[in-house]
């Protein structure tokens, strides 16, 4: 982080409304001094998610997660420190001077360096598409599939030519060849040199939400099996992660205040090009939780779209829970048998295709609507709707939501509303029918660990706190700790603190990216909760936490002493238990 001067990391964060920032990902309320909601990092009914806006902090009392605007920008939209750094900056107003190159110009993180390798790969491709023989026939296909050249441009299109190692000798030149094999762009079998992965193929790039090619797709031009290869996973790319077109759809998405989700690299540039610049792909898959999540970003209005046919209904309800899942209620848009968006949009016109999105209806009606058809049926039939529609309602996590939700489920299903809700409640988040395919869902996010301290590791964090708030403590610590050099736990970086006269906006960013994330966890729990508030009380608390770190370490060399007097010599023995007798009096008189 030294690549940026400390003044400019406090000018952003002083300028950074954090309410703001974490406004925009979570729902906040004012709750005392502090603002709560629902957390973002885990999976929750009721709010444990707490922000401080006087001490720019946030922390999730459920799952530990806690730290500073920078931290949480980071961790929602998947930063580095300095990329978070220069998104907040460009948030706020602040211009970044280019950052320093490292003295004695260190090589680039091994991430810029693939980076490099995608930025080359795609420009390699685009140079064969628009200025080689090669071209000439992916050139006519887009032509055909009536995508214009400026449409191609905006989303960085190219051809990866039949002929094998023309990317390996590019990328052998710049010194990639290696990073292209991390990324799947070469290839290379025992002994062979490596060669292309991508032959013949018309190429998308796939951009995070930086601007930055992180995978491609590669699609056959004629009848060739597989139809299309995309980049394996790779340390840029997580395809769960990822949607396609998000850099393109961005602006749009802020302005219409809505997102359309396709399938195919195709659906997403012929709708851009027919207007709905609002749309982006899944990448073939079925939607994820953390697809949603991203887009949920940007937007709470998200308008799938599924094939008219049985197959496609069925789809758009496996969708429904990985929508509720991400908290959202999604939208679906049918688009009619024998179509697909690119086709229907250039076949019946702009005008037809956005009838199709304003009739999307939310997913939870057209399932609710479903399920009171199937409840006509049998009383059996009634029960396993009931069930059905309450393990659907459990799975959503805005209260007025499922307020709203329940009151309808039960005026169409013809059930009790009280009898619906104590079983959703009861079903909650994680149970899934039996019969129902659970949907692509990630590894859940893991709760950090709050290991119960002990009265010194809290100790130690307290005094860490106040000596990176009140600058006026710092000497009186730093006299109390010096006396002994103990190195482990936080006390060195509690000395580092004391020394220094930085002020706190700009330390307590250096210090959280010196913790591990366990203990970011532990100290954004403190500075989101009551203690600390003015100077004289937090002297005070200086006082508690140094007797309590004495007491700690005095009990082990107590410890120690009785082990000797066990089992060393009588000499040693009646030492070691006179100083233990010494130790105790010490106490006392604290
Ligand atoms: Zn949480």
């Amino acid at each position: 982080m030294a690549r940026y001067g400390q003044d400019k990391i406090e000018e952003v964060r002083s300028r950074a409304d954090i309410v703001e920032i974490i406004g925009a990902h979570v729902r906040l309320r004012r709750s005392g001094r502090n603002f709560t909601g629902l957390c973002p990092f885990h999976d929750e009914k009721t709010p444990s998610f707490s922000v401080s806006a006087e001490r720019g902090f946030f922390h999730c009392f459920g799952c530990g997660a806690g730290g500073t605007v920078f931290d949480f920008v980071m961790r929602i939209e998947g930063l580095t420190f300095p990329e978070a750094l220069q998104s907040l900056a460009r948030r706020c107003g602040v211009t970044l001077p280019p950052p320093e190159n490292e003295p004695g110009g260190a090589p680039a993180g091994e991430r810029d360096t693939l980076v490099k390798a995608n930025q080359t790969a795609a420009e390699f491709y685009a140079h064969v598409l628009w200025n080689t023989a090669d071209g000439a026939a992916p050139r006519e296909y887009l032509h055909s599939r009536g995508i214009t050249v400026e449409t191609a441009r905006a989303f960085m299109l190219g051809f990866a030519p039949a002929r094998p190692a023309n990317l390996a000798a590019a990328l052998h030149k710049r010194g990639l060849a290696e990073a292209g094999l991390k990324l799947g762009l070469l290839r290379s079998d025992d002994r062979s040199a490596p060669y292309d992965m991508f032959r013949g193929r018309l190429m998308f790039p796939i951009r995070d939400v930086q601007g930055r090619v992180i995978a491609f797709g590669g699609r056959v031009l004629d009848s060739r099996l597989p139809k299309y290869i995309n980049s394996p996973e790779s340390p840029l790319y997580s395809k769960a992660r990822t949607v396609y077109g998000i850099v393109e759809a961005r602006p749009a998405i802020a302005k219409a205040d809505r997102a359309i989700i396709v399938e195919g690299y195709i659906d997403v540039i012929a709708l851009w090009q027919a207007g709905f610049k609002e749309t982006v792909a899944s990448l073939g898959t079925s939607l994820t939780v953390e697809q949603l999540r991203l887009l949920g970003r940007y937007t709470k209005n998200l308008i799938a779209c599924f094939d008219g046919d049985a197959a496609g209904r069925k789809a758009s309800m496996r969708a429904l829970e990985v929508f509720l899942e991400a908290g959202l209620l999604g939208r679906g848009a049918f688009i009619p048998p024998g179509f697909d968006p690119d086709t229907l949009v250039r076949q019946r016109g702009a005008q037809a295709f956005g009838e199709i999105i304003e009739a999307g209806e939310l997913l939870v009606d057209y399932f609710l609507r479903e399920q009171a058809e199937a409840a006509r049926g049998s009383m059996d039939e009634r029960a396993r709707v009931a069930e059905r529609v309450a393990q659907i309602l459990g799975k959503v996590a805005n209260p007025f939501e499922f307020d709203l939700l329940a009151r309808k489920a039960a005026t169409l299903i013809g059930i009790g509303e009280e009898l619906l809700r104590s079983e959703a409640r009861k079903g909650g988040a994680g149970r899934r029918g039996v019969n129902s395919r659970p949907p692509e869902v990630s590894a859940p996010v893991k709760p950090i660990a709050i290991a119960p301290q002990g009265a010194a590791a809290q100790a130690e964090l307290g005094l860490l706190v106040i000596a990176m708030r009140w600058p006026e403590c710092r000497r009186l610590i730093a006299a109390q700790l010096g006396l002994d050099d103990i190195s482990d736990g936080l006390r060195p970086l509690i000395k580092e603190v004391c020394a220094s006269d930085e002020a706190p906006a700009s330390l307590e960013i250096a210090v959280m990216s010196r913790l591990t994330e366990q203990e970011r966890g532990q100290l954004s729990a403190l500075m989101v909760g009551p203690l600390f508030s003015d100077a004289a009380q937090s002297i005070a608390l200086v006082e508690d936490y140094l007797i309590a770190l004495d007491t700690h370490q005095r009990r082990g060399q107590e410890a120690e002493l009785r082990r000797t007097a066990v089992t060393g010599t009588i000499e040693e023995g009646a030492a070691a238990a006179q100083a233990v007798i010494t130790s105790r009096r010490e106490a006392r008189r604290h």
